[in-house]
Parts: structure tokens; C-alpha cells; sequence
């Protein structure tokens, strides 16, 4: 039995957890949240070094493990915030000395993806919806590739921005969720798909101009911008299923926890006899456990770093990681 710490900071959340080959023992993490205005960088890395060493010891704990029964230490090497990606290196480099225990760097995207394997996911489309990335990935000719994306900001970042405009203070996403619920007078909005790509700018710059005219309702508003970027991105999912023949659709990234995303993945992949696949929200967000579950596949072929090796890749892309753990 090989024990893996999974360790997570590529932005918000610091999470440790502990997986006994693919079982996952305890998933433990701290979020940064502000109650108005939004992420800062250095503020939130502050944040992570607060809580590390708390969130570390309530793994052990939970798990019922010692530092020294660890065998694997895997961390997310990137893509994410340079400030907050350093602490979680810095703390994985310095576990792995002090055990002389392998290091793993992990893409946090494919992440995502791996651990839609738990669900029972075999050969899936993964719609990745977070803060800062909204991919469509799936895996062909030996790579993880990204068949879709967005062309300017990421679908989190746009609720963020939004919400922040409304004052609703960070992450935005479940309130906007909460509102959009009261709702059901549709505004219309740019809805814009190039191909399997997507695009916010526009959706973005329209709806400040409609906060500051004064003339809607929030709840129209949050429902209206969920009906208009969900439905995006459902389209880009169902293209890029048809188009690899896939018939297995994943879900991830903190998006994805809201509950009508959910249920128009669901509708559609019903409609083209497709299975979907939605992991618990706790393994939707950022999360260490999926960094873990990971980790342990490519440690499995072989895959490991040294210290030297171990820099932070905060602009890795999901399609530079060569994959041989499949
Ligand atoms: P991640 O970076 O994957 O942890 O995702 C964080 C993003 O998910 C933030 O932009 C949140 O606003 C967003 N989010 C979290 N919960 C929800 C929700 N219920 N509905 C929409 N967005 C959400
Ligand atoms: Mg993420």
C-alpha cells in the first residue's frame, strides 16, 4: 500500500489530504474568502501560510497517519497564482526533505479530470469550470488536450467580477446561485461561441453597463447571466463530444458546483445517450485530493522530481504534460 500526501495551493484554497493507493482518506482544506471586494495575491499566499500547518496536522489526524508513514508527497506545480503556488511548493519541498520522500508535481487541470475516475469515468469529455480556467479537455494521441476554452476570462472570474459589482463579496458564485433561484424574467445577453471556444469579455462589459443603469432586479440579472454562460459552455461540451465520439462527459472545477450547470449537463448528455459523470462538490472545487489521486498515477510510471526540478509552472498548459500514466 503506498500512502500519498496530496497537497493543493494554486489559488484560494490550501489543501492537504491523504489517499491509501486510490482511497482517499481525508480531503482538508482552508479557503480564502473576503466579504466584499475580491482574491489579492499576496494576501491570499498570506493565508496559506497561516493555515498550512494547521490543515496539515488536521490530515494526519483524520486520516490516523504519521508524517513518517507517508510515502509519496504530491503538490500542484501549476497552472495557478505565482504567489500561491510558491507556498504550497515550498512546504511539499520541505516535507520531502525532511522525510526523504519522492516529490510529484502535479497539473492542477488534469487534476480535475482524474478525479472524475472515483465517479467511474473512463475515456470522459471534462468541462473545467473555475475561477480563472474554463477548458473542454479530453484525452487524445497520448495528451490531455484542450478543445475548447475561453478566449478572454475565465467563467468564475466572470461571476466573481459581477458579483463584486453587486457587492456580494467572494466567491460570488453561490450567491449568484441563491438569487438567480428567486428569478425567472430572462434578459437578454451577449452569447458568444466561436467553434468550441467561448468568450466573456463582451458578457462582461454588458452587464456593468446594466448594473450601473439601475434598471434590473439581481435576481434577474444572476439568473440571466447562469442561463447565458451555462448554456455556452453546455454547447462547447456537446460539440466536443461529438466531434471526439465521446460519450462520457465530466464535470470540475467550483463552477460546477452550482446546481442548474448540473442540471443542463445532465439534460444533455440524456439527449445524446451519454453518461455524466459529476463528482461531490468537495472534489469539484480546488482540492487535494484529486493533486493526490494524481500524483500516485504518475508516481505509479515512474514520475517524480527533484528539488531542482520542483519549480512552481504557473502557465503550464494542460497539453505540455506528457502523459504516460494512461
Ligand atoms: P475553483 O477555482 O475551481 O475552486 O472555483 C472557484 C470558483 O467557483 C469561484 O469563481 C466561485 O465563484 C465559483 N463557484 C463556487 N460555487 C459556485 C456556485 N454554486 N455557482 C457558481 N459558481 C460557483
Ligand atoms: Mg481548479
Amino acid at each position: 500500500m503506498t500512502i500519498t500526501l496530496g497537497i493543493e495551493s494554486t489559488a484560494h484554497t490550501f489543501g492537504v489530504a491523504v489517499l491509501k493507493d486510490m482511497k482517499i482518506f481525508c480531503n482538508i482544506k482552508d479557503s480564502y474568502t473576503t466579504k466584499s471586494g475580491g482574491m489579492i495575491p499576496a494576501k491570499t499566499a498570506e493565508h496559506h501560510v497561516e493555515v498550512c500547518d494547521k490543515v496539515l496536522k488536521q490530515a494526519l489526524e483524520t486520516a490516523k497517519v504519521e508524517l513518517k508513514d507517508i510515502d509519496i508527497i504530491a503538490f500542484s506545480q501549476g497552472p495557478g497564482i505565482g504567489h500561491c503556488l510558491r507556498i504550497g511548493a515550498t512546504f511539499a519541498r520541505s516535507l520531502s526533505l525532511l522525510l526523504k520522500k519522492p516529490l510529484v508535481g502535479v497539473n492542477h487541470c488534469i487534476a480535475h479530470l482524474e478525479i472524475g475516475r472515483l465517479e467511474g469515468a473512463k475515456d470522459p469529455i471534462l468541462l473545467y469550470v473555475s475561477g480563472a480556467n474554463t477548458q473542454v479537455i479530453a484525452y487524445d494521441g497520448g495528451k490531455y488536450r484542450i478543445f475548447g476554452e475561453t478566449l478572454d476570462i475565465g467563467i468564475g472570474n466572470l461571476l466573481d467580477s459581477f458579483g463584486r459589482e453587486l457587492g456580494l463579496g467572494f466567491p460570488a458564485g453561490p450567491q449568484i446561485e441563491k438569487l438567480a433561484k428567486k428569478s425567472k424574467r430572462y434578459i437578454e445577453l451577449p452569447y458568444v461561441v466561436k467553434g468550441m471556444d467561448v468568450s466573456f469579455g463582451g458578457l462582461q462589459t454588458n452587464l456593468k453597463q446594466k448594473i450601473q443603469s439601475k434598471k434590473n432586479s439581481k435576481e434577474d440579472l444572476c439568473y440571466s447571466i447562469q442561463e447565458t454562460t451555462f448554456a455556452m459552455l453546455i454547447e462547447v461540451a456537446e460539440r466536443a463530444m461529438a466531434h471526439c465520439e465521446k460519450k462520457e462527459l465530466v464535470l470540475g472545477g467550483g463552477v460546477a458546483c452550482n446546481s442548474r450547470l448540473k442540471e443542463m449537463a445532465r439534460i444533455m448528455c440524456k439527449e445524446r445517450g451519454a453518461k455524466c459523470f459529476i463528482p461531490e462538490n468537495h472534489y469539484l472545487v480546488d482540492n487535494a485530493a484529486m493533486i493526490g489521486l494524481t500524483g500516485y498515477l504518475m508516481f505509479n510510471v515512474g514520475s517524480q522530481l527533484s528539488i531542482s526540478e520542483s519549480q512552481i509552472l504557473p502557465y503550464e498548459r494542460t497539453d505540455d504534460v506528457v502523459v504516460n500514466w494512461r
